[in-house]
């Protein structure tokens, strides 16, 4: 080792989902949402001119803030607005986990905390989920830095009760709760309700995954004038532009169809319920998951065998190589066509 590496922040960086450059895969292998974004998106896109790229974004994002803050009836003061939630769930560790004592988060989660704990040097410690895969609340009553989890948990699905979540909260008021609401549009109840009773409250969300725009890298955080404000401070010292022109205008369109986020989250909801009947004939248990996608195990074929054989077919899914779930599968729900395609090939293979 050279002299000069024993002072490099070294760290095992997060591994995302595969994104082949091959367009004929049926892609159910990193949750996005198989549905173009609103029309009224490819509109302002078009709408669009290069005559502003020659300035800097609005470094408050005021337009798209504005747009969240009507969506959620919150003031602009309780949004803060990100490169996708990763980029405002990493400004959120950096900002508030600051203490001593470990943060909490589930075993079995999003696989970017312990990431982001190693890199920001924060004491970390993951609490397991029960034999069902649940969060278990009384888990996350002791003595902390802070608390994490995705309420549904990925990759699991499984969700927690907005009682469940409050009893979290209730037993953390001395350190912040991050509640990772990437998902909850998919059949959940926000926690957004508590953030005027809970100061200490911070729910983030995405258009990552029910706005269709993973492409366009936007997250959002909302909570008290307070965290937010800190939140704030942090990026500033940081980088002032993190959104750039084209991802706040058109977020801000995207927000303002509320049918077609409607449908298409009904339309993907629909074909999950088709899929957990479809999956359980095949022999697949899973949890009841409130996500856009299934963690499915089968009761004879091992995971990784099934993950390499769909591959082989053009079918991507997301297998993960760590203790306990190594055996299942996160199958992203897509179109009924891909999901179609899906379950033919599994009868084939699974002889059914
Ligand atoms: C997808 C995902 C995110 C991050 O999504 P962005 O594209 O960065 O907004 C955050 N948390 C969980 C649990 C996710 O699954």
């Amino acid at each position: 080792m050279r002299e000069w590496e024993k002072n490099v922040r070294t760290v095992v960086p997060y591994v995302p989902g595969e994104q082949p450059k091959r367009k004929d895969i049926i892609k159910l292998n990193t949750n996005e949402n198989p549905y173009p974004p609103s029309p009224m998106v490819a509109e302002a896109l078009v709408a669009m001119t290069t005559g502003n790229m020659r300035k800097y974004p609005d470094p408050t994002a005021e337009l798209l803030v504005s747009a969240i803050a009507a969506e959620y009836s919150l003031k602009p003061e309780q949004v803060f607005v990100g490169v996708g939630s990763d980029d405002v769930l990493a400004m959120a560790f950096l900002t508030f986990f600051n203490s001593d004592r470990p943060i909490l988060f589930p075993d079995i989660t999003y696989s970017f905390y312990d990431v982001w704990a190693d890199v920001f040097r924060i004491p970390y410690e993951c609490m397991p989920l029960n034999e069902s895969f649940e969060i278990v609340p009384e888990d996350y009553y002791k003595e902390n830095g802070g608390v994490i989890f995705p309420n549904p948990n990925a990759p699991t699905g499984a969700l927690l009760s907005p009682e469940a979540v409050e009893d979290i909260i209730v037993h953390n008021q001395d350190v912040i709760v991050i509640v990772d609401e990437a998902y909850i549009d998919f059949g959940g109840i926000s926690a957004v309700g508590l953030i005027e009773k809970y100061d200490n409250v911070l729910v983030v969300q995405t258009f990552s995954k029910s706005r269709s725009m993973a492409g366009m890298r936007i997250g959002y955080a909302l909570g008290s004038r307070k965290l937010i404000r800190y939140l704030n401070d942090v990026k500033y010292s940081f980088n002032s532009y993190t959104m750039n022109e084209t991802s706040i205008v058109l977020g801000t369109a995207a927000l303002k169809d509320r049918g077609y986020f409607e449908e298409t989250r009904a339309r993907i909801i629909a074909t999950r319920e088709r899929a957990k009947k479809e999956l359980a004939d095949l022999g697949f248990s899973f949890a009841d998951s409130r996500a856009n996608f299934l963690f499915v195990t089968h009761e004879s074929c091992p995971a990784s065998e099934l993950f390499e054989a769909l591959k082989a077919e053009g079918i991507y899914v997301r297998y993960f190589r760590k203790p306990r779930i190594d055996n299942y599968l996160r199958i992203t729900i897509g179109t009924d066509e891909e999901m179609e395609a899906l379950y033919a090939f599994l009868r084939k293979y699974l002889h059914r």
